[in-house]
């Protein structure tokens, strides 16, 4: 018992001596950090010839800024800020890129029992977190009727609003969706292995030289802390807290996921993190199990395949889904 398993060890072992023995001369790792979208973004990749590392890093920072132009509400000029102005008078035509990521938001709305909702938005424009700035209780109450995924209507390339109080906003998809196209751009360039970030998406492809990428999850009350360590490949991370954009008013937490039900913060957990196949699948869920809390969101992943959660609760307690049941893969 005890011999074969040695010998099974030392067998595994082989693969990686000989991945980093035919590694070329000139390959390494290739790192750089742009702020976009609000965060910032880091682009981790191994290349075998410094300039293609600098050349398509540079592509995979464009795809970002180019879908950051798109689908930003801070930019007047954005397509999705073109259709908050329009879509409530009369159907906007939209590209194919926005069709598809409004029919991704209304399926992931679907699929969570309208925890996530795009047209939360219609009550959190009226939130300015680093102002400290919340709108009042008549404001929300409001708002509120605006906000229901239903109220959006997509047909034939159009978007229109059923109810002249909504806002959309991508917030809670749209980084996940440019770090996936980013890491696209860079197997498009002909790189294997990399890590793209941006806040609290990221997207990993293939793997660390023949290691998993450990990606630490911050400890939620402690900035300097991190709660746990998960060992990833191939695959994508997205960590949702209630500490990355906030204030603190009269003793409430006031920040940045909001809860569709109440046009309020979110209040059942501290942080959710979510992994699966692609970055934007994770950050969706991440920011619906934030909202749905540990129990319905745990329940909700069990149900998905080949996704994954951990939800720190509202006193601070780990709860994980069955993936990560192990020691050996929780860290
Ligand atoms: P970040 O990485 O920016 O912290 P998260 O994935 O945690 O983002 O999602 C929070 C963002 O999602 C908010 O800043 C907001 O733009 C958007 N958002 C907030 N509440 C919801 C919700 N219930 N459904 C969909 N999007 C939301
Ligand atoms: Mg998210």
């Amino acid at each position: 018992m005890h011999a074969r398993r040695n010998r099974f060890r030392f067998t595994s072992l082989i693969p990686l001596l000989a991945l980093s023995l035919a590694a070329p001369a000139g390959a390494e790792w290739y790192q750089q950090q742009r702020d976009l979208m609000g965060t910032r973004v880091s682009v981790e990749l191994w290349h075998e010839a410094a300039d293609a590392a600098a050349r398509c890093a540079g592509l995979a920072f464009a795809e970002i800024g180019r879908i950051e132009s798109v689908m930003s509400t801070y930019l007047g000029a954005s397509e999705i800020s073109f259709i908050n102005n329009n879509a409530a008078v009369a159907p906007v035509e939209i590209s194919a890129e926005m069709d598809y990521l409004l029919r991704e938001s209304l399926r992931f709305s679907e699929l969570t029992g309208g925890a996530f909702d795009i047209t939360y938005a219609s009550v959190g424009h009226a939130y300015d977190y680093r102002a400290g700035k919340k709108p009042d209780d008549r404001t929300i109450a409001h708002g509120l009727a605006a906000i229901d995924y239903r109220h959006v209507e997509l047909a034939d390339g159009t978007v229109r609003f059923r109810h002249g109080g909504v806002r959309l906003d991508l917030g809670g998809i749209a980084k996940g969706y440019a770090v996936d196209r980013a890491a696209a751009v860079l197997q498009d360039c002909g790189i294997a292995e990399a890590m793209v970030s941006a806040g609290g998406d990221s997207r990993i492809l293939g793997d660390r030289r023949g290691r998993a990428w450990m990606i630490g999850i911050r400890h939620p009350r402690d900035p300097a802390g991190i709660a746990l360590r998960l060992p990833l490949a191939n695959s994508a991370i997205s960590t949702s807290g209630d500490y990355e954009r906030f204030f603190i008013d009269a003793g409430e937490r006031v920040h940045h996921i909001i809860n569709p039900a109440t046009g309020r913060s979110a209040t059942r957990s501290w942080s959710a993190t979510v992994t699966g196949p692609d970055a934007m699948t994770t950050d969706a869920l991440s920011t619906s199990i934030f909202v749905l809390g540990a129990a319905d969101g745990i329940a909700l992943i069990e149900r998905l395949d080949g996704i994954d959660a951990i939800v720190i609760d509202n006193h601070g307690k780990l709860h994980y889904s069955s993936g990560f049941e192990s020691p050996a893969n929780g860290g």
